[in-house]
């Protein structure tokens, strides 16, 4: 359990499905609040589904203190995954 409500640091076994590199990703300063809470993609804008993609908690380099939660659609994400082989 988590009494704080503090988001836990996921172990490495447990990445999120879609980690791209952090320089993949727009800065935090462009993007509307609606990207920074995931509810669109960070890339295009797009409204989410269930298909979208988890980029992660992210921190903003202008903002230490907070983090943001970019998420991103199937199409935009795969071209800049670092994961997998291919
Ligand atoms: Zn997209």
């Amino acid at each position: 359990m988590n009494p704080t409500g503090q988001p836990g640091r996921a172990p490495a076994s447990q990445a999120p499905t879609g980690a791209v590199e952090d320089a993949c990703v727009p800065p935090p300063a462009g993007l509307t609040t609606d990207q920074l809470r995931g509810v669109n993609c960070v890339w295009c804008g797009e409204k989410l589904g269930l298909s979208a993609v988890d980029l992660g908690v992210r921190r903003d380099p202008q903002c230490p203190w907070a983090s943001w939660f970019p998420r991103a659609c199937p199409p935009c994400h795969r071209p800049r995954s670092t994961g997998g082989s291919r």
